[in-house]
């Protein structure tokens, strides 16, 4: 079924089509070749990170991260359960269990004021997720994590350019994960990068990405031959992801200053149904200092989500909703357990649903569905 108002639309920024077309020219087309490194070049920069390298997915830089704080069988790794599966399966790959906390109604962020008490000597690692782009509140985190000497991982795959006390996400934690796949605000079809906020990863860190050799080592003349040195996979995206993704990059400020526009209309537009106590919204972008990757509405109840999702499939408009809580579901069953009271987490799940939000939508688009919305809610 085609909507007229889809949920998500893959777009062009400018020089995509010219950039794959370079790198065609060029001959290199695996990984780590120009666009990779000015892709790595311009994340450094306008984030203000140590390293950062693209991974194929925010998934693999999940991965790498895993490995890179050396989780091992029998480690537990807190996070929220309100988040998407790759954010628990990179540790379940590496044996360790999650232990799932719950969420604040407010931000739909781990509930920092839980995080203490889902804390054990088995503890390694805090998964804060900066979910639909808002930040989860790192100092507390941070200080904890310092206190009882574990990793912090930020799942930031919703958060590139949103920032916390002026500070990009992503860079605050020991390591950050950012996701490109084509739901997110910055797109390359697939792909992702892993931000190293610490000097003493870096070189590991290229290693784990390169088959677990010591290939940048050698390319760079610091050794003289090429070997399999650790633990590895192959996390590089190719270098027509990467002059994709550059294409992308110099669109950045513009694709999430239109983003928070219209989520801005959103709030404005549905302003009424907040005072009339039938929804609850998310803060505004100026508020939190997020990107404007996400806008949702919580209703009151699951029936009448469903209904309300039913009723703007009626109008041609696809709304969605998300997640299936990891603690609820078959996997995170067998591998993680909880380490908190899931109220929170079970009710949002249940009651939240997404709107479209695309860089290309347009003003009368956003008050289609806004008035699809208030239309529901004026049927008694
Ligand atoms: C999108 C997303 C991921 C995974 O990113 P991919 O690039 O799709 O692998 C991980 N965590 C969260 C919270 C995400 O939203």
């Amino acid at each position: 079924m085609t909507y007229r108002i889809p949920f998500n639309k893959p777009f062009i920024a400018g020089n995509e089509m010219a950039y794959i077309a370079q790198a065609v020219e060029r001959g290199q087309l695996s990984g780590d070749g120009t666009f990779t490194h000015q892709c790595h070049a311009w994340l450094e920069q306008n984030l203000t990170c140590r390293m950062a390298l693209l991974t194929h997915s925010g998934t693999a830089a999940l991965e790498m991260a895993a490995m890179l704080a050396d989780i091992q069988p029998g480690d537990e790794v807190i996070m929220p359960s309100f988040t998407f599966v790759s954010t628990a399966n990179a540790f379940v790959l590496r044996g360790a269990m999650p232990v799932f906390v719950d969420i604040r109604p407010d931000t739909m962020n781990l509930d920092e004021t839980l995080i203490k008490g889902a804390i054990t000597p088995k503890t390694k690692a805090i998964v804060p997720v900066h979910y639909a782009g808002v930040p989860c509140e790192m100092d507390v985190i941070l200080d904890l994590a310092k206190r009882h000497n574990t990793w912090v991982i930020e799942d930031a795959a919703q958060a590139l350019l949103s920032t916390y006390h002026g500070r990009a996400l992503g860079t605050l934690g020991d390591l950050g994960c950012i996701s490109f796949h084509e739901t997110k605000n910055i797109i390359s079809g697939e792909g992702g990068a892993l931000l190293i906020n610490r000097t003493d990863c870096k070189e590991r860190a290229e290693i784990i990405r390169e088959k677990g050799t010591n290939r940048k080592r050698f390319l760079r003349g610091d050794v003289d031959k090429y070997t399999w040195v650790d633990i590895g996979s192959s996390y590089l995206p190719s270098e027509l992801t990467a002059a994709f993704l550059l294409a992308q990059f110099e669109k950045a400020d513009a694709i999430i200053r239109r983003r928070c526009q219209i989520c801005d209309r959103y709030g404005q537009g549905l302003q009424d149904l907040v005072r009339r106590n039938l929804v609850t919204l998310p803060f505004s972008s100026s508020e939190t200092g997020s990107n404007g990757h996400m806008y949702y509405l919580v209703t009151r109840s699951s029936e009448e989500r469903n209904a309300l999702m039913a009723h703007l499939r009626q109008q041609g408009i696809l709304a969605v909703f998300h997640y299936v809580p990891l603690h609820s579901s078959p996997a995170g069953q067998r591998y993680g357990r909880t380490g908190s009271a899931m109220t929170h987490t079970d009710h949002i799940s249940a009651c939240l649903v997404r709107l479209p939000v695309y860089y290309e939508m347009t003003d009368s688009e956003t008050d289609q569905v806004i008035e699809s919305i208030l239309k529901f809610y004026s049927n008694p």
